[in-house]
């Protein structure tokens, strides 16, 4: 049985943390995890007590990532032990479907990446390679090392819930994601032209492409709808590119048995090999 403690921050109505802690309990339940006996679920009446507090935390613990935290929910294990944080001005512009699956996914990593281990990762060689042949700051080889951490832990988190049958609100929650954010959209007219920034934002949609992989190999009728979205989510990118990301996208999220870390190694080998690589190469 896991055990639940909630902390409010701000003015957070009874009746949303009862509907939080539902869900929570019910996938908890279902999953039935021997590994997870306590979770902290920290719930915050908006993005910006949330963004404070991450930003202390992030900075009272050492915690490096240089992304500031635009989800309306956040799993992390800093402390050790599984903490999943609500944002409630995100959370509540959600419909249904797609709320009950950003938090049933965050449940999702608590049990699969609830320890320090799945927040700490080493550079893999590929990525050390490529930061020496095209002479990258350390600092934005971390940044990408941290995106493709989050994508691989992500694809993890979908296959769980959707093996055990969460599948309409994982299916609707990784179509909330294919779609580009004004974000993605406006990163990348910025970064276009840019290599350096070209690759972040490419590492940066491989969380929501890996979230959706899971789904998109399954043989129904879910997998091929999102299989299009993963390609029309990608209609600002140049259409060689776009097919590219794709490809490489399918490739990093293979299914075969391995230890988080080493999916990590493998993700990275194949982006930096396939894509990265080229992108930076281009004067
Ligand atoms: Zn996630």
């Amino acid at each position: 049985m896991t055990r639940i403690v909630v902390s409010k921050f701000g003015d957070v109505r009874e009746e949303q943390i009862k509907s939080i802690l539902d869900n929570m309990n019910e996938t908890y339940e279902r999953m039935r995890p021997r590994e997870v006996e306590l979770v902290d679920a920290f719930v915050f009446e908006n993005s910006s007590l949330f963004r404070d507090f991450l930003s202390g935390e992030k900075m009272r613990l050492g915690v490096f990532d240089n992304f500031d935290s635009d989800f309306p929910a956040i799993h992390d294990a800093w402390r050790g032990i599984p903490r999943i944080s609500f944002c409630m001005d995100k959370l509540n512009h959600l419909n249904d479907l797609v709320a009950t699956g950003t938090v049933r996914h965050e449940v999702g990593h608590s049990v699969l990446h609830g320890s320090l281990e799945y927040y700490i990762f080493q550079t893999p060689p590929a990525l050390s390679r490529v930061e020496e042949k095209h002479r990258l700051a350390p600092e934005y080889t971390r940044n990408i090392l941290y995106l493709i951490a989050i994508a691989v832990k992500d694809y993890e988190v979908t296959d769980l819930l959707y093996s055990h049958g969460y599948q309409d609100d994982q299916v609707a929650y990784a179509q909330s994601l294919l779609e580009p954010s004004s974000n993605d959209l406006l990163a990348w007219q910025m970064a276009k032209g840019h290599p350096l920034a070209e690759v972040i934002c490419i590492a940066g949609r491989m969380k929501d492409l890996l979230c959706a992989a899971p789904i998109i190999r399954s043989p129904n009728v879910s997998g091929e709808k999102l299989d299009k979205q993963a390609k029309s989510g990608l209609f600002y990118l140049p259409p060689e590119l776009a097919k590219k990301v794709i490809e490489v996208a399918w490739q990093a999220s293979d299914p075969a048995k391995a230890s988080t870390h080493l999916k990590v190694e493998i993700a990275s080998k194949i982006l930096c090999d396939e894509l990265f690589d080229q992108i930076l190469g281009r004067t």
